[in-house]
């Protein structure tokens, strides 16, 4: 896949302090990549040097193999951190304001606007002030001008903060759709968590340095362990867990079950297969849960800073 866009070896210094230490990210087109990482680790000073609004003191930025230029611009939808809306402002009038700065005509504008704040039922705020709408509902608004233009890279610095549940469920099922669309998305995230699901790629920052980045599913086989999570009705609970911890490394279960389950987690050795685990346990009793342990990003977080210090 064509990388859409490239940052390599950014240094970022705010004066003795190193905000970005040789940091490089490669983000294929029609992807969705992930920038992961706790509070300062450096992820809106890297988004804000892609969107040329800052310099870094070292480094270069490339979109579409060319070096960054000021015109590209018209390219990047940005969703920026800190949400700036004039608050005194009606909805509809800013939308439509900041839609022609983005270079749409207004009919256009019109046009587009009417079909986004119908798709994500908003339509009734149009005549409301900014100010009287909810910090969820105006990153709404301040979302849908982001993605208006049709940009073909899509910036978000922390697009779930601020939201509940059901509306961050609403924007990352649009983020999909974008893509889908052919848009490329790049966005950050402390919260490790929640949005694992979403990325194709990932980059792991912490304190100013790249952990690790590659593909979700490489970077999760390589930490995965070869371990499943085991629940089994049986008559004599002890008698099997017995045979398991003679024949492998056996460790709890965190699933939840309405089972009268004996629930273990099982580390299959490397080269044996989930197959022959499944056959002895079926012998055994009944399975009602059978499932690889894959490691979450926040596990996967936790285990590389580790290594690290
Ligand atoms: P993140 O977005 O990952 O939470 P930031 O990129 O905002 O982190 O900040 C990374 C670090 O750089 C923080 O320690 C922050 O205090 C520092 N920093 C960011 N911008 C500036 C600035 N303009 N001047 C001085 N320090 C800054
Ligand atoms: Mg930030």
């Amino acid at each position: 896949m064509e990388n859409l866009l490239v940052a390599e070896n950014i240094y970022k210094r705010f004066g003795k302090f190193t905000a970005l230490n040789n940091v490089s990210i490669t983000i294929p087109r029609g992807s969705v990549f992930g920038l992961l990482g706790p509070n300062g680790a450096g992820k809106t000073t890297l988004l804000r040097i892609i969107n040329q609004i800052t310099m870094p003191d070292e480094g270069r930025v490339f979109l579409e193999g060319k070096p960054l230029h000021p015109n590209d611009i018209v390219h990047i939808g940005y969703l920026p951190e800190e949400r700036g809306l004039y608050k005194s402002m009606k909805v509809g009038e800013q939308a439509l304001y900041l839609a022609r700065l983005k270079g749409l005509s207004k009919a256009e504008a019109k046009e587009r606007l009417q079909y986004w704040f119908e798709k994500l039922e908003i339509t009734s705020w149009w005549d409301k002030k900014i100010q009287e709408l909810s910090k969820g509902m105006a990153q709404k608004v301040q979302f849908v001008i982001t993605v208006l233009h049709n940009p073909k890279l899509l910036i978000f610095d922390e697009p779930f903060s601020g939201f509940d549940p059901v509306n961050a469920g609403i924007i990352k099922r649009e983020i999909l759709q974008l893509k889908e669309e052919g848009a490329t998305i790049l966005f950050s995230t402390h919260r490790m968590e929640s949005v694992e699901e979403l990325c194709d790629y990932m980059a792991l920052i912490n304190k100013s340095n790249k952990l690790l980045d590659g593909k979700v599913s490489d970077i999760k086989k390589q930490y995965k362990s070869n371990t499943y999570e085991i629940g089994v009705e049986v008559q004599d609970e002890a008698a099997l867990l017995g045979e398991l911890e003679e024949k492998f490394v056996l460790g709890t279960a965190y699933f939840k079950s309405i089972n009268d389950d004996l629930k273990v987690s099982v580390q299959l050795k490397d080269g044996e297969s989930p197959n022959d685990l499944l056959q002895y346990l079926i012998s055994k009793g009944k399975i009602n849960h059978f499932v690889e342990v894959i490691p979450s990003v926040n596990d996967i977080f936790i285990k590389t800073v580790t290594q690290n210090a």
